[in-house]
Protein backbone atom coordinates (compact mmCIF):
# COMPACT_ATOMS: atom_id res chain seq x y z
CA UNK A 1 0.00 0.00 0.00
CA UNK A 2 1.44 3.64 -0.92
CA UNK A 3 1.70 5.78 1.87
CA UNK A 4 1.42 8.66 -0.13
CA UNK A 5 -2.28 10.06 0.06
CA UNK A 6 -4.56 12.18 -2.34
CA UNK A 7 -4.96 15.78 -2.66
CA UNK A 8 -8.07 16.24 -0.83
CA UNK A 9 -6.86 14.40 2.30
CA UNK A 10 -3.32 16.62 1.90
CA UNK A 11 -5.66 19.83 1.54
CA UNK A 12 -7.53 18.84 4.97
CA UNK A 13 -4.59 16.98 7.15
CA UNK A 14 -1.35 17.77 4.97
CA UNK A 15 1.37 20.06 6.92
CA UNK A 16 0.71 20.74 10.62
CA UNK A 17 1.16 16.96 12.25
CA UNK A 18 0.58 17.68 15.92
CA UNK A 19 2.18 15.30 18.82
CA UNK A 20 0.52 14.26 21.66
CA UNK A 21 -1.34 16.72 23.28
CA UNK A 22 -0.56 20.06 21.40
CA UNK A 23 -3.17 22.16 19.58
CA UNK A 24 -4.98 19.96 16.74
CA UNK A 25 -5.71 22.93 14.65
CA UNK A 26 -2.26 24.64 13.48
CA UNK A 27 -1.34 27.46 16.11
CA UNK A 28 -0.46 31.11 15.04
CA UNK A 29 3.57 31.41 16.07
CA UNK A 30 2.88 35.30 15.96
CA UNK A 31 6.51 35.72 17.33
CA UNK A 32 9.64 37.20 15.59
CA UNK A 33 12.18 35.01 17.68
CA UNK A 34 12.67 31.76 19.21
CA UNK A 35 14.84 30.62 22.81
CA UNK A 36 17.58 29.01 23.53
CA UNK A 37 19.80 28.46 26.43
CA UNK A 38 22.77 27.64 25.14
CA UNK A 39 24.91 30.56 22.82
CA UNK A 40 26.49 27.31 20.87
CA UNK A 41 22.98 25.79 19.81
CA UNK A 42 21.71 29.26 18.65
CA UNK A 43 25.30 29.57 16.57
CA UNK A 44 24.88 26.35 14.90
CA UNK A 45 21.57 27.50 13.50
CA UNK A 46 22.73 30.35 12.57
CA UNK A 47 25.21 28.37 10.34
CA UNK A 48 22.39 26.35 8.82
CA UNK A 49 24.30 23.18 10.40
CA UNK A 50 21.14 22.47 12.43
CA UNK A 51 16.84 22.55 12.17
CA UNK A 52 15.51 25.33 14.05
CA UNK A 53 14.00 27.98 14.72
CA UNK A 54 15.31 31.73 15.33
CA UNK A 55 13.95 34.21 13.87
CA UNK A 56 10.36 34.75 11.40
CA UNK A 57 12.35 36.32 8.48
CA UNK A 58 14.28 32.86 8.25
CA UNK A 59 11.19 30.85 9.17
CA UNK A 60 8.34 30.07 11.24
CA UNK A 61 6.05 27.06 12.30
CA UNK A 62 3.01 28.43 11.24
CA UNK A 63 4.88 29.48 7.82
CA UNK A 64 6.60 26.20 6.98
CA UNK A 65 3.97 23.74 8.05
CA UNK A 66 1.58 25.75 5.29
CA UNK A 67 4.69 25.69 2.86
CA UNK A 68 5.08 21.45 3.46
CA UNK A 69 1.13 21.11 3.32
CA UNK A 70 1.64 23.03 -0.60
CA UNK A 71 4.92 21.31 -1.29
CA UNK A 72 3.13 17.91 -0.88
CA UNK A 73 -0.01 18.89 -2.79
CA UNK A 74 2.50 20.05 -5.33
CA UNK A 75 4.66 16.70 -5.26
CA UNK A 76 7.71 18.47 -4.30
CA UNK A 77 10.20 18.13 -1.73
CA UNK A 78 10.05 21.64 -0.59
CA UNK A 79 8.44 24.75 -0.51
CA UNK A 80 8.91 28.24 0.47
CA UNK A 81 5.96 30.83 1.17
CA UNK A 82 6.66 34.55 0.28
CA UNK A 83 4.42 37.68 0.89
CA UNK A 84 2.91 38.18 -2.80
CA UNK A 85 2.67 36.07 -5.78
CA UNK A 86 5.24 38.68 -7.18
CA UNK A 87 7.92 38.19 -4.67
CA UNK A 88 7.19 34.20 -5.50
CA UNK A 89 7.99 35.09 -9.28
CA UNK A 90 10.73 37.30 -8.33
CA UNK A 91 12.80 34.68 -5.94
CA UNK A 92 12.00 31.69 -8.29
CA UNK A 93 14.43 33.90 -11.35
CA UNK A 94 16.58 35.61 -8.73
CA UNK A 95 17.51 32.65 -7.10
CA UNK A 96 18.89 31.54 -10.62
CA UNK A 97 19.77 34.26 -12.23
CA UNK A 98 22.61 37.49 -11.58
CA UNK A 99 23.37 40.50 -13.43
CA UNK A 100 24.48 39.55 -16.89
CA UNK A 101 22.40 36.48 -17.14
CA UNK A 102 19.07 35.91 -19.37
CA UNK A 103 15.68 33.81 -19.47
CA UNK A 104 12.99 32.87 -22.17
CA UNK A 105 9.15 33.94 -20.61
CA UNK A 106 5.93 32.90 -22.55
CA UNK A 107 4.88 35.62 -23.77
CA UNK A 108 1.17 34.92 -22.04
CA UNK A 109 1.79 35.65 -18.46
CA UNK A 110 0.29 38.10 -15.81
CA UNK A 111 0.73 41.40 -16.04
CA UNK A 112 2.66 41.95 -12.75
CA UNK A 113 4.91 39.59 -14.12
CA UNK A 114 5.42 40.60 -17.28
CA UNK A 115 6.25 44.05 -15.94
CA UNK A 116 8.52 42.72 -13.43
CA UNK A 117 10.60 40.49 -15.86
CA UNK A 118 10.25 43.34 -18.61
CA UNK A 119 11.21 46.32 -16.81
CA UNK A 120 12.20 46.04 -13.41
CA UNK A 121 14.59 43.00 -13.48
CA UNK A 122 15.94 44.48 -16.57
CA UNK A 123 17.04 47.34 -14.67
CA UNK A 124 19.15 44.78 -12.70
CA UNK A 125 20.86 43.83 -15.56
CA UNK A 126 19.07 40.31 -16.08
CA UNK A 127 17.16 40.05 -19.64
CA UNK A 128 13.89 38.15 -20.19
CA UNK A 129 13.07 37.00 -24.08
CA UNK A 130 9.49 36.75 -24.43
CA UNK A 131 8.43 33.78 -26.76
CA UNK A 132 4.17 32.72 -27.83
CA UNK A 133 3.25 29.82 -25.39
CA UNK A 134 2.20 28.59 -29.13
CA UNK A 135 5.76 28.77 -30.74
CA UNK A 136 7.18 25.39 -32.20
CA UNK A 137 10.29 23.81 -29.98
CA UNK A 138 12.35 25.43 -32.80
CA UNK A 139 11.43 29.00 -31.90
CA UNK A 140 11.60 28.08 -28.43
CA UNK A 141 15.40 26.96 -28.80
CA UNK A 142 16.55 30.18 -30.83
CA UNK A 143 15.54 32.46 -28.07
CA UNK A 144 18.27 30.79 -25.74
CA UNK A 145 21.49 32.17 -25.15
CA UNK A 146 24.84 30.59 -23.91
CA UNK A 147 23.85 32.83 -20.44
CA UNK A 148 20.22 31.07 -20.50
CA UNK A 149 19.35 30.35 -17.23
CA UNK A 150 15.58 29.10 -17.06
CA UNK A 151 12.77 28.86 -18.78
CA UNK A 152 8.87 30.40 -17.22
CA UNK A 153 5.57 30.17 -18.74
CA UNK A 154 1.97 29.98 -16.29
CA UNK A 155 0.27 26.63 -16.70
CA UNK A 156 -2.97 28.89 -17.48
CA UNK A 157 -2.35 32.41 -18.32
CA UNK A 158 -4.31 35.29 -16.78
CA UNK A 159 -6.18 36.99 -18.66
CA UNK A 160 -5.75 35.23 -21.77
CA UNK A 161 -6.71 32.02 -20.18
CA UNK A 162 -3.87 30.21 -22.92
CA UNK A 163 -2.55 26.58 -21.55
CA UNK A 164 0.98 25.65 -21.47
CA UNK A 165 2.60 22.79 -23.28
CA UNK A 166 4.21 21.80 -20.11
CA UNK A 167 5.57 18.72 -21.81
CA UNK A 168 7.14 20.64 -24.50
CA UNK A 169 8.43 23.79 -22.75
CA UNK A 170 9.99 21.03 -20.73
CA UNK A 171 11.69 19.29 -23.62
CA UNK A 172 12.84 22.69 -24.96
CA UNK A 173 14.48 23.60 -21.29
CA UNK A 174 16.12 20.62 -20.51
CA UNK A 175 17.71 20.14 -24.07
CA UNK A 176 19.29 23.70 -22.55
CA UNK A 177 20.41 22.72 -19.54
CA UNK A 178 17.91 24.68 -17.93
CA UNK A 179 15.00 24.06 -15.77
CA UNK A 180 11.22 25.18 -16.23
CA UNK A 181 9.48 27.24 -13.90
CA UNK A 182 5.99 27.16 -14.03
CA UNK A 183 3.42 29.65 -12.34
CA UNK A 184 0.56 27.15 -11.27
CA UNK A 185 -1.87 29.66 -9.99
CA UNK A 186 -4.88 29.05 -12.02
CA UNK A 187 -5.42 25.12 -11.89
CA UNK A 188 -3.76 24.89 -8.49
CA UNK A 189 -2.20 21.14 -8.01
CA UNK A 190 -5.94 20.20 -6.98
CA UNK A 191 -6.24 19.97 -11.37
CA UNK A 192 -2.64 19.96 -12.41
CA UNK A 193 0.46 18.74 -11.19
CA UNK A 194 3.42 20.42 -13.50
CA UNK A 195 6.22 18.07 -12.21
CA UNK A 196 4.03 15.78 -13.84
CA UNK A 197 4.55 16.54 -17.35
CA UNK A 198 8.10 17.82 -16.43
CA UNK A 199 8.38 21.50 -14.89
CA UNK A 200 10.93 21.50 -11.68
CA UNK A 201 9.94 24.37 -10.20
CA UNK A 202 6.02 25.50 -9.44
CA UNK A 203 5.48 29.19 -8.40
CA UNK A 204 1.97 30.18 -6.69
CA UNK A 205 0.20 33.30 -6.34
CA UNK A 206 -1.52 31.82 -2.83
CA UNK A 207 -3.88 35.06 -3.21
CA UNK A 208 -5.81 33.59 -6.21
CA UNK A 209 -7.79 29.84 -5.42
CA UNK A 210 -5.60 29.04 -2.81
CA UNK A 211 -6.51 31.64 -0.52
CA UNK A 212 -10.25 31.68 -2.04
CA UNK A 213 -11.58 34.10 0.12
CA UNK A 214 -9.87 37.16 -1.13
CA UNK A 215 -8.50 37.73 2.78
CA UNK A 216 -4.20 37.48 2.09
CA UNK A 217 -1.89 38.38 -0.19
CA UNK A 218 0.71 35.13 -0.98
CA UNK A 219 3.13 33.43 -2.95
CA UNK A 220 4.98 29.79 -2.81
CA UNK A 221 7.75 28.43 -4.72
CA UNK A 222 7.77 24.82 -4.59
CA UNK A 223 10.83 22.62 -5.84
CA UNK A 224 10.69 19.07 -7.47
CA UNK A 225 13.93 18.52 -6.46
CA UNK A 226 14.14 16.85 -10.03
CA UNK A 227 16.36 19.10 -12.12
CA UNK A 228 20.68 18.19 -11.54
CA UNK A 229 22.12 21.39 -10.68
CA UNK A 230 25.56 19.76 -10.62
CA UNK A 231 24.79 18.23 -14.08
CA UNK A 232 24.75 21.83 -15.17
CA UNK A 233 26.95 23.55 -12.29
CA UNK A 234 28.93 26.04 -14.62
CA UNK A 235 25.31 27.74 -15.44
CA UNK A 236 24.48 27.26 -11.89
CA UNK A 237 27.34 28.24 -9.80
CA UNK A 238 25.23 29.96 -6.91
CA UNK A 239 23.93 26.70 -6.06
CA UNK A 240 27.15 24.30 -6.91
CA UNK A 241 29.87 26.95 -5.60
CA UNK A 242 30.65 28.04 -2.26
CA UNK A 243 28.69 30.70 -0.53
CA UNK A 244 31.03 33.15 0.99
CA UNK A 245 27.99 34.85 3.10
CA UNK A 246 27.40 31.23 4.46
CA UNK A 247 31.36 30.27 5.20
CA UNK A 248 31.69 28.91 2.09
CA UNK A 249 28.99 26.12 2.28
CA UNK A 250 27.82 24.56 -0.90
CA UNK A 251 23.79 24.16 -0.92
CA UNK A 252 23.86 21.37 -3.41
CA UNK A 253 26.33 19.44 -1.34
CA UNK A 254 25.15 20.38 2.15
CA UNK A 255 21.49 19.86 1.07
CA UNK A 256 21.11 18.07 -2.24
CA UNK A 257 17.32 18.12 -3.53
CA UNK A 258 16.74 20.84 -0.66
CA UNK A 259 19.06 23.31 -2.12
CA UNK A 260 17.39 25.68 -4.61
CA UNK A 261 14.70 26.15 -1.69
CA UNK A 262 17.28 26.27 1.18
CA UNK A 263 19.32 29.06 -1.53
CA UNK A 264 16.04 30.94 -1.35
CA UNK A 265 15.39 31.32 2.52
CA UNK A 266 19.27 31.48 3.53
CA UNK A 267 19.87 34.24 0.62
CA UNK A 268 17.29 35.84 -0.65
CA UNK A 269 14.62 35.73 2.47
CA UNK A 270 17.64 36.59 4.54
CA UNK A 271 18.24 39.36 2.64
CA UNK A 272 15.23 40.50 0.32
CA UNK A 273 12.50 39.67 3.25
CA UNK A 274 9.55 39.15 1.52
CA UNK A 275 8.32 36.54 4.55
CA UNK A 276 4.57 36.19 4.85
CA UNK A 277 2.86 37.22 8.35
CA UNK A 278 2.02 34.22 10.29
CA UNK A 279 -1.43 34.77 11.22
CA UNK A 280 -1.91 35.14 7.11
CA UNK A 281 -0.25 31.77 6.75
CA UNK A 282 -2.72 30.63 9.15
CA UNK A 283 -5.99 32.00 7.14
CA UNK A 284 -4.23 30.73 3.86
CA UNK A 285 -4.79 26.91 5.41
CA UNK A 286 -7.94 27.37 6.22
CA UNK A 287 -8.33 28.34 2.65
CA UNK A 288 -6.43 24.82 1.58
CA UNK A 289 -8.64 22.59 3.57
CA UNK A 290 -11.60 23.11 1.23
CA UNK A 291 -9.48 23.90 -1.87
CA UNK A 292 -10.31 20.57 -3.55
CA UNK A 293 -14.30 21.16 -3.09
CA UNK A 294 -13.95 24.63 -4.22
CA UNK A 295 -11.81 24.28 -7.19
CA UNK A 296 -14.08 21.42 -8.50
CA UNK A 297 -17.26 23.40 -7.86
CA UNK A 298 -15.49 26.90 -9.87
CA UNK A 299 -15.56 24.43 -12.97
CA UNK A 300 -18.32 23.04 -12.89
CA UNK A 301 -19.61 26.74 -12.70
CA UNK A 302 -17.21 27.95 -15.01
CA UNK A 303 -18.25 25.53 -17.84
CA UNK A 304 -21.62 26.18 -17.53
CA UNK A 305 -20.93 29.91 -17.52
CA UNK A 306 -19.10 29.53 -20.61
CA UNK A 307 -21.30 27.46 -22.64
CA UNK A 308 -24.35 29.77 -21.81
CA UNK A 309 -22.17 32.94 -23.20
CA UNK A 310 -21.10 30.89 -26.35
CA UNK A 311 -24.71 30.73 -27.45
CA UNK A 312 -25.98 34.50 -26.26
CA UNK A 313 -26.05 36.20 -29.86
CA UNK A 314 -24.82 39.25 -27.82
CA UNK A 315 -21.30 37.54 -27.23
CA UNK A 316 -18.47 37.52 -30.10
CA UNK A 317 -15.89 35.47 -28.64
CA UNK A 318 -15.31 33.08 -25.47
CA UNK A 319 -12.06 31.81 -24.28
CA UNK A 320 -12.36 28.84 -21.96
CA UNK A 321 -10.23 25.96 -22.32
CA UNK A 322 -12.92 23.48 -21.00
CA UNK A 323 -14.88 24.35 -24.06
CA UNK A 324 -14.49 22.33 -27.36
CA UNK A 325 -14.43 25.52 -29.48
CA UNK A 326 -11.04 26.31 -27.57
CA UNK A 327 -7.99 26.01 -29.54
CA UNK A 328 -6.31 24.55 -26.20
CA UNK A 329 -9.29 21.60 -25.72
CA UNK A 330 -6.90 18.60 -26.51
CA UNK A 331 -4.05 20.00 -24.18
CA UNK A 332 -6.18 20.90 -21.42
CA UNK A 333 -7.98 17.57 -20.78
CA UNK A 334 -4.55 16.35 -21.27
CA UNK A 335 -3.16 18.04 -18.46
CA UNK A 336 -6.11 19.16 -16.61
CA UNK A 337 -8.55 16.38 -17.23
CA UNK A 338 -11.00 17.38 -13.93
CA UNK A 339 -11.22 20.93 -15.27
CA UNK A 340 -9.09 23.90 -15.93
CA UNK A 341 -10.05 26.84 -13.34
CA UNK A 342 -12.73 29.23 -12.95
CA UNK A 343 -11.90 32.17 -15.29
CA UNK A 344 -13.31 32.74 -18.48
CA UNK A 345 -12.32 35.77 -20.59
CA UNK A 346 -14.99 36.76 -23.31
CA UNK A 347 -16.00 39.47 -25.70
CA UNK A 348 -19.09 41.38 -26.43
CA UNK A 349 -20.08 42.39 -29.93
CA UNK A 350 -19.66 46.03 -30.55
CA UNK A 351 -17.14 48.57 -28.78
CA UNK A 352 -15.35 48.47 -26.21
CA UNK A 353 -17.87 50.65 -24.28
CA UNK A 354 -20.35 47.98 -24.59
CA UNK A 355 -18.40 45.75 -21.74
CA UNK A 356 -18.42 48.58 -19.67
CA UNK A 357 -22.09 49.23 -19.26
CA UNK A 358 -22.52 45.57 -19.07
CA UNK A 359 -20.32 44.95 -16.14
CA UNK A 360 -22.12 48.89 -14.60
CA UNK A 361 -25.56 46.65 -15.04
CA UNK A 362 -24.17 43.71 -13.13
CA UNK A 363 -25.91 43.35 -9.91
CA UNK A 364 -23.95 40.74 -7.01
CA UNK A 365 -21.12 39.78 -9.54
CA UNK A 366 -18.72 43.03 -8.71
CA UNK A 367 -16.50 44.71 -10.54
CA UNK A 368 -12.75 44.05 -8.84
CA UNK A 369 -9.25 44.25 -9.02
CA UNK A 370 -8.99 40.11 -8.06
CA UNK A 371 -9.92 37.18 -9.64
CA UNK A 372 -10.40 33.46 -8.19
CA UNK A 373 -12.09 33.63 -4.79
CA UNK A 374 -15.17 32.52 -4.15
CA UNK A 375 -17.61 35.41 -5.27
CA UNK A 376 -18.21 35.95 -8.89
CA UNK A 377 -16.35 39.17 -10.14
CA UNK A 378 -15.60 41.16 -13.35
CA UNK A 379 -12.73 42.87 -14.87
CA UNK A 380 -12.40 44.96 -17.72
CA UNK A 381 -8.00 45.17 -18.52
CA UNK A 382 -8.43 47.46 -21.47
CA UNK A 383 -10.08 50.16 -18.47
CA UNK A 384 -8.33 48.43 -14.95
CA UNK A 385 -5.32 46.80 -14.78
CA UNK A 386 -4.09 47.56 -18.87
CA UNK A 387 -5.50 50.97 -18.59
CA UNK A 388 -2.37 52.87 -19.48
CA UNK A 389 -2.01 50.61 -22.69
CA UNK A 390 -3.03 51.14 -26.29
CA UNK A 391 -5.34 49.14 -28.01
CA UNK A 392 -2.09 48.24 -30.26
CA UNK A 393 -0.52 47.74 -27.01
CA UNK A 394 -3.07 45.49 -25.58
CA UNK A 395 -2.74 43.16 -28.44
CA UNK A 396 0.61 42.54 -28.09
CA UNK A 397 0.20 41.68 -24.39
CA UNK A 398 -2.45 39.44 -25.87
CA UNK A 399 -5.29 41.39 -24.58
CA UNK A 400 -7.94 42.07 -26.53
CA UNK A 401 -9.17 45.66 -26.16
CA UNK A 402 -12.86 44.01 -25.38
CA UNK A 403 -11.83 41.29 -23.46
CA UNK A 404 -13.90 41.03 -19.76
CA UNK A 405 -12.36 38.90 -17.82
CA UNK A 406 -15.40 36.74 -15.56
CA UNK A 407 -14.02 35.08 -12.55
CA UNK A 408 -16.84 32.49 -11.82
CA UNK A 409 -17.52 31.86 -8.07
CA UNK A 410 -18.86 29.37 -6.23
CA UNK A 411 -22.43 30.97 -5.61
CA UNK A 412 -25.53 29.06 -7.57
CA UNK A 413 -24.59 28.78 -11.03
CA UNK A 414 -28.14 29.87 -11.93
CA UNK A 415 -27.96 32.75 -10.00
CA UNK A 416 -24.88 33.86 -11.72
CA UNK A 417 -26.61 33.38 -15.20
CA UNK A 418 -29.29 35.15 -14.07
CA UNK A 419 -26.95 38.44 -13.50
CA UNK A 420 -24.95 38.21 -16.78
CA UNK A 421 -28.20 37.80 -18.61
CA UNK A 422 -30.33 41.18 -17.02
CA UNK A 423 -26.73 43.02 -17.71
CA UNK A 424 -27.13 41.68 -21.13
CA UNK A 425 -30.29 43.32 -21.22
CA UNK A 426 -32.32 40.71 -21.80
C1 LIG B 1 -2.09 37.43 -9.20
C2 LIG B 1 -1.06 36.67 -9.89
C3 LIG B 1 0.31 36.87 -9.61
C4 LIG B 1 0.78 37.91 -8.62
O1 LIG B 1 0.39 37.52 -7.35
P1 LIG B 1 0.14 38.54 -6.10
O2 LIG B 1 -0.20 37.58 -5.04
O3 LIG B 1 -0.97 39.45 -6.53
O4 LIG B 1 1.42 39.25 -5.89
C5 LIG B 1 1.23 36.08 -10.27
N1 LIG B 1 0.84 35.16 -11.19
C6 LIG B 1 -0.45 34.96 -11.49
C7 LIG B 1 -0.82 33.93 -12.51
C8 LIG B 1 -1.44 35.70 -10.86
O5 LIG B 1 -2.73 35.49 -11.18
Amino acid sequence: MSNKQNAGTICVQGGWKPGNGEARVLPIYQSTTFKYSSSEQMARLFDLEENGYFYTRLANPTNDAVASKIAELEGGVAAILTSSGQAANFYAVFNLCESGDHFVCSSAIYGGTFNLFAVTMKKMGIECTFVSPDASEEELSAAFRPNTKLLFGETISNPSNDILDIEKFARVAHSHGVPLVVDNTFPTPINCRPFEWGADIVTHSTTKYMDGHATSVGGAIVDSGNFDWEAHAEKFPGLTTPDESYHGLTYTKAFGKGAFITKATAQLMRDLGSIPSPHNSFLLNIGLETLHLRVARHCENALKVAQWLEKNPKVGWVNYAGLESSKYHELAKKQMPNGTCGVISFGLKGSREEAIEFMDRLKFISIVTHVADARTCVLHPASHTHRQLTDEQLREAGVAPDLVRLSVGIEDVDDIINDLQQALGE
